[in-house]
């Protein structure tokens, strides 16, 4: 830092320097983020200065929490859910495995595990890490969606968690939850439902339904994210659990606060995206929401038949709006390395490698076909 501060002006001009560096979302085909809707950014402006580790001082924000909460868990099959608006995926993530491993650990256990799927998001690797509890990794069927029965192998008298998810990072698949509910209950695990990403749009889907939420008895727990499908501004998560106890397991008292005891994993945290959260889903209703999906849907299954049309085909019929294209295992850094040179930004899968593109809000139908064309070029 400068002694001397400078001109507000020479400062917008150094912000607006560092902005023409930072990419426009319009050819972005890896990010599970878009622009956030005028009223998000509009909400997020006027309670940029609300902070929600404080919730007394700001009873507007509050409610609105308690609101888009009780909004979110609706959409989830069940208006009386627990949780508070986190910062995505990864926090919901750690603080549903956080809630059981509290709640085990002061039963005595110790050495615990938790089942994921071998396609679940990154953030478990520093759950384990955290948390400091195994992570096993269940095996996929051939359509990428967790086996039930490696699930059922994996399980031992430590296992205190099974996740499955609700649209994979990577494929978009819907892993079966009904299924592991009926584990869950047998043996009496906890099911964390990961919907980061498709609690939003699996809700509005219009040729299938699929059952992933608390309508499904067993399911103890959801993480789903407003930052992505849900059009609001980052950072916004949600966090739920069918079960008030398990939000109190993770409770602490905060002396010298206006509230006697926080949940959260953070301690200050923006009431900003929570009212973001709260305008976007009183802005779209249901109704709006499954527009949003539906235009995704469409252009979705448009680059798939595009795709398919010059001899490219998706690793699986795209569940949800997100496409992976088979390419022979050599092609495929190659390609993506030349359609991002024609400015694309489009990304690699694990296993198996393939190319993957998400069809978020931005993405219009002039882009599909642009890409459509350079994809035909390159490959
Ligand atoms: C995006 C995503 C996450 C992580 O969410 P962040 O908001 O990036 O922390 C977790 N799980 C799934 C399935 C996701 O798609």
């Amino acid at each position: 830092m400068e002694e001397r501060g400078m001109e507000i002006e020479a400062v917008k001009k150094l912000l607006q320097d560092k902005k023409r560096k930072d990419m426009a979302y319009e050819k972005i085909l890896t990010s599970m983020c878009t622009y956030p809707h005028e009223i998000a950014a509009y909400a997020h402006e006027m309670f940029l200065e609300a902070n929600l580790g404080d919730s007394g001082l700001f009873l507007g924000a509050k409610e609105m929490e308690e609101e888009a909460v009780r909004m979110i868990g609706e959409l989830l099959g069940n208006e009386n859910a627990f949780g508070y608006i986190s910062t995505g995926g990864t926090e919901s993530n750690i603080q549903a495995i956080h809630a059981i491993r509290n709640r085990k650990r002061r039963d005595g256990l110790k050495a615990m595990n938790v089942i994921v799927p071998e396609t679940a998001h990154f953030s478990f690797d520093k759950i384990g890490d955290l948390l400091s509890i195994e992570v096993r990794k269940a095996a996929l069927d051939d359509e990428l969606r967790v086996d039930v029965k490696s699930v059922e192998e994996l399980i031992d008298d430590k296992t205190i968690c099974m996740v499955g998810i609700a649209g994979t990072t990577e494929f978009g698949q819907i892993d079966p939850i009904e299924e592991l509910a009926g584990i869950a209950k047998d043996r009496d695990i906890f099911l964390h439902v990961d919907a980061a990403f498709g609690g939003f749009v699996i809700p509005f889907l219009q040729e299938q339904k699929y059952a992933f939420d608390f309508s499904v008895e067993d399911v103890s727990s959801i993480s789903i994210d407003p930052h992505k499908m849900g059009m609001s501004t980052i950072p916004a998560g949600c966090i739920l659990f069918r079960d008030e106890s398990y939000l109190s397991e993770l409770a602490v008292l905060t002396p010298y606060l206006t509230t006697g005891e926080q949940c959260s994993l953070l301690g200050t945290r923006s009431g900003a995206s929570v009212a973001a959260t709260y305008a976007v889903l009183k802005y779209f209703g249901r109704e709006g929401m499954k527009k949003i999906v539906s235009e995704c849907m469409e252009l979705t299954r448009t680059l798939v038949q595009g795709a398919k049309a010059i001899g490219v085909s998706p690793v699986i019929e795209p569940v949800m709006n997100v496409v992976t294209l088979s390419l022979p295992a050599a092609e495929v850094d190659r390609v993506a390395n030349a359609l991002e040179a024609k400015g694309w930004r489009v990304s690699v899968t694990r296993v198996p490698k393939a190319l993957r593109l998400v069809i978020m809000p931005h993405v219009k139908e002039e882009t599909v076909k642009a890409f459509l064309d350079d994809l035909e070029a390159v490959r």
